[in-house]
């Protein structure tokens, strides 16, 4: 019977890990699985729930990082230790349904998808101007970008061994990964759900922790602000050459007295804005490759017990 790997990354989820476990349990029960906790630097007794839990189930497993790395980090962590001939991401808060398993088990298995993900169709419980502002990042993003986000798609999906091997072989360190999924391609089939509340504790997500998120996807998948900046600089400078030729001409056919302060000061201030978007916009890729070029490890595992790799 073919194995599958449930990926959880865990930061500070103390009271989600055992609850967690009995659900999977309980919806997994004619299933071959393990459970591969991902523990990201929590603060609390997360690791030590965990070593609980494996010391009782011979299927649990974990990796335990040396700080908190961030949920990319503790994905491709998961994806590089799971060895499963399926691979499944899952919240540990219970916000990505179990019951979905075995539907998302059944189109891999025999209805011959190499993914099957889930899509959370309804944003209940989630501020207004927050589903709007995600709306909106969705349809800026996959106008500019080479591939296209779903809207709604979650990390929650199971994955053929082949998919997943794919994925790892993206070693970047600034990681997008729901830009990376699409990226890989295969043929995905999409399971809808309502959105759940958390089980316990607390999202870890701010307002501006989402727009600097989505900055990092426009970054990671686009390089259209550098053309935008090319673009602006062009027509600016055909512009001023333009108005240059005009005053030339103005002054030996009229000789005018010099005049125009506001013209200057607009165009300074404008000039000035958009050659600082520019260079912010150049910055980006650059801190981007900057952090590339050092090629640092992704994560680092203080301890685990899962052996190899
Ligand atoms: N998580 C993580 N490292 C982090 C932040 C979050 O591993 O630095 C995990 C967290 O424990 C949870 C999942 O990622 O299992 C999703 O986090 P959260 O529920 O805070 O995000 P939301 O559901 O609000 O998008
Ligand atoms: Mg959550």
């Amino acid at each position: 019977m073919s194995l599958l790997s449930i990926v959880a990354p865990c930061f500070n989820e103390e009271e989600s890990v055992e609850i967690f476990l009995e659900e999977i349990q309980k919806t997994l029960k004619d299933y071959n699985f393990e459970v591969i906790y991902v523990n990201d630097g929590s603060r609390d007794n997360t690791l030590k729930n965990i070593k609980y839990l494996a010391s009782k189930n011979s299927n649990v497993r974990y990796i335990s990082f040396s700080r908190n790395f961030g949920k990319e980090s503790a994905i491709y962590a998961g994806l590089t230790y799971a060895s499963g001939d399926f691979v499944c991401l899952m919240d540990v808060d219970l916000q990505h349904p179990p019951k979905l398993l075995p539907e998302m088990m059944e189109s891999v298995l025999n209805e011959g998808y190499d993914v099957a993900a889930a899509r959370r169709v309804s944003r209940k419980g989630e501020p207004r101007i927050k589903s709007f502002f995600s709306h909106l990042f969705y349809k800026v993003f996959n106008r500019i970008s080479e591939i296209d986000l779903v809207e709604g798609a979650t990390d929650y999906r199971i994955m053929t061994r082949q998919v997943v091997d794919s994925v790892l072989d993206l070693p970047e360190y600034n990681r997008f990964s729901k830009g990376l999924f699409q990226w890989v391609g295969f043929d995905t089939k999409w399971i809808d759900y309502e959105n759940v509340e958390r089980a316990a504790g607390e999202s870890t997500w701010s307002f501006w922790g989402l727009v600097k998120y989505s900055g990092e996807g426009v970054v990671a998948f686009t390089t259209l602000p550098l053309t935008i900046s090319m673009i602006l600089g062009t027509i600016f400078s055909v512009l001023a050459f333009g108005y240059l030729i005009f005053i030339v001409i103005r002054y030996l056919l009229y000789s005018d007295p010099v005049q125009g302060y506001p013209t200057i000061m607009c165009s300074l201030l404008l000039l000035g804005g958009i050659q600082l978007l520019s260079i912010g916009a150049l910055g980006k890729y650059l801190e981007k490759t900057y952090f590339e070029a050092k090629n640092r490890p992704i994560f680092i595992v203080k301890e685990s017990n899962i052996d190899g790799e």
